[in-house]
């Protein structure tokens, strides 16, 4: 039997890049997926036909609409955080209004929908944030706010792993290094520099992260929780 056969996934941030892979990973192993997109109609579109999931709008940038789709996704089995976007450049020149709705998507969402998916996940269920290595180490100026958003989710998994455990619920964070998707092509002008602080010098695959979100949701990682799990090429070492 398929690993996920029955269980109910939701990935907020689906239609691209990492989440595309997640969603695609959870189906190949059986799971019922449902995944969020904003930008992107197109990509859903083609990823929710290509796969047989389910692509649903909601702005990640919108708290309540982000706990309304969690809520209306009835109990989940796991719960799959991915949207997150980066801001670049000189923070004393940042646009306030741009900082902020990145901490909305990258870390307001994240922890009002692990919350509101604990609710009614019944024992067992996961919930698995995509965070950066940037959390632990931040080597180039111009990305503080992003550095400060992957940080902050290693506090809210310690801190929600607490209250989760007791309901059998675990939650944990990817913290995947460079990642060859649209927001850090491979063959993008950062690539030496980013190679240069890695031991294994390329670029992730986004199939190599959804492997380890799914082995994080799976029967195996049941004791797994409230931790940091870093795929980087050493890029944090
Ligand atoms: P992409 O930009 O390639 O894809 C981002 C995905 O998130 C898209 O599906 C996008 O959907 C969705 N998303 C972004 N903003 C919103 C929003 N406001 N509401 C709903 N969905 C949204 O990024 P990656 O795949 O590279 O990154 C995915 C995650 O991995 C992020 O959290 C990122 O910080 C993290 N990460 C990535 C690394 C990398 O090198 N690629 C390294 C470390 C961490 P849509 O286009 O439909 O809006």
């Amino acid at each position: 039997m398929p690993m996920f056969e029955g269980k109910s996934v939701l990935v907020l941030g689906g239609s691209r890049g990492i989440g595309a892979a997640i969603v695609r990973r959870f189906v190949a192993d059986g799971a019922r997926v449902t995944f969020t997109y904003s930008g992107s109609p197109d990509a859903a579109r083609a990823l929710a036909a290509e796969t047989g999931s389910t692509a649903v709008q909601t702005d990640s940038s919108d708290r309540d609409a982000v706990i309304a789709r969690v809520r209306d996704s009835g109990p989940l089995d796991v719960l799959v955080v991915n949207a997150g976007i980066a801001i670049f450049g000189d923070a004393l020149e940042q646009d306030p209004d741009a900082v902020d709705r990145l901490f909305r998507i990258n870390v307001q969402s994240p922890y009002h929908a692990s919350v509101e998916a604990a609710r009614r996940m019944p024992p067992g269920g996961r919930i698995i944030v995509i965070g950066s290595v940037n959390g632990d180490r931040m080597p180039v100026p111009g990305m503080a706010s992003y550095a400060l958003s992957k940080s902050a989710l290693q506090g809210m998994a310690r801190g929600l792993a607490r209250d989760f455990g007791p309901r059998g619920i675990t939650i944990n964070v990817v913290q995947p290094g460079p990642v060859d998707t649209d927001a850090n092509p491979e063959d993008g002008p950062m690539r030496e520099l980013m190679h240069s602080f890695m031991a294994i010098k390329r670029h992730g695959r986004p199939e190599e992260v959804a492997g380890m979100v799914a082995w994080l949701a799976g029967p195996e990682a049941g004791f797994v929780t409230g931790a940091m799990h870093t795929i980087d090429g050493a890029f944090g070492a």
